[in-house]
């Protein structure tokens, strides 16, 4: 090669080189999310997956002492502005108001809604109180909707699009067992993402569904009456529900809250630029028209 020639391949190279080495732009950065329920399990999980990508996080939550403990988790590991957090509960009017407005007080607003505060609690249908029954529509049901309806309104305020994505559950498309109170509650929030995706699409605001299947580690709803629960309902101990999750599922995996997180990241971001009114069931691989 002539000498100049070799010089500028040389010098190309280690241009390259150097950029490879350079950190990959975050493709959330500038981005603020919220976060119901994000005091644990599939809600921190979520808010970290999404600081990871750079955004900021409100997170979100009833129970305050957990709250802080994720705060502090979130601030240790991606800076101390990282993340704001307010104690609310997604079933009252002006709590929910109040919340929503503070993404915009913190960080100056909102282009990221994860609606995933929840519970787990069902019975027979014969056993299930009107108070049960009324308990599942409130948080869930209810609760998605009070954080839909403010979010939607910040967004459209803004006039710069944004993304919702609803945890629902495999338990809002599929009847399972002795849950109708939740089951019902769940099919609830799917619809009503599919009506928000209809009214945000002009306004560039997408609206997608992610159903976990059971997601036992790292859960909350799983440490309480939840468990024996299903285990009652399937028959089996409380220690073989986990082994029971993963043989029924095709992979034979257990699904994580990071699995979840990781769908939820999906919607959130550009990667699913025209995906709107959708569903993704993190599964395993578990899709029949009845839960067992
Ligand atoms: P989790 O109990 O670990 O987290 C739920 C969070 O919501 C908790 O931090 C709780 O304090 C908060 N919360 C409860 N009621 C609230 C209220 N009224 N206002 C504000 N916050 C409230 O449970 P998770 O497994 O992480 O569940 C998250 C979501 O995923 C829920 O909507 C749940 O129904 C759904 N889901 C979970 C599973 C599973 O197997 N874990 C399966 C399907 C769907």
């Amino acid at each position: 090669l002539p000498e100049q020639e070799a010089f500028d391949i040389e010098y190309w190279l280690l241009e390259e080189a150097k950029l490879q080495r350079m950190p990959k732009p975050k493709s959330l950065a500038g981005h603020i999310a919220l976060v119901t329920g994000g005091a644990g399990g599939i809600g921190l999980a979520t808010a970290k997956r999404l600081a990871t990508e750079g955004a900021n996080i409100v997170l979100m939550d009833i129970d305050e002492e957990a709250l802080a403990v994720a705060k502090n988790e979130l601030s240790n590991e991606f800076g101390k502005d990282c993340a704001a957090s307010i104690k609310m509960d997604v079933t009252q009017e002006e709590d929910v108001v109040r919340a929503v407005n503070y993404c915009a007080l913190a960080f100056g607003g909102l282009d990221i809604v994860v609606s995933n505060a929840g519970i787990a609690s069902s019975a027979p249908l014969e056993e299930t109180s009107l108070e049960l029954w009324n308990k599942n529509q409130s948080i869930l049901s209810t609760g998605y909707f009070l954080v839909a309806r403010e979010a939607f309104s910040l967004l459209k305020q803004q006039n710069m699009g944004g993304n919702m994505v609803f945890i629902a559950s495999k338990n809002g498309l599929v009847a399972s067992a002795n849950a109708s109170a939740y089951c019902v509650a769940k099919a609830a929030e799917i619809q009503l993402s599919r009506c928000v995706a209809l009214e945000g699409a002009p306004l560039g605001i997408r609206s997608n569904v992610v159903n976990p299947d059971a997601v036992l580690r790292g859960s909350k709803i799983w440490t309480g009456k939840w468990k024996e629960e299903r285990a009652s309902a399937y028959q089996l101990s409380t220690d073989d529900l986990e082994e029971h999750y993963r043989q029924r599922s095709m992979l034979k995996l257990n699904v994580l809250p990071e699995d979840i997180a990781e769908a939820i990241y999906f919607f959130a971001s550009d990667a699913s630029a025209k995906s709107t009114g959708n569903i993704l069931n993190v599964d395993a691989g578990h899709a029949p028209s009845f839960t067992r």
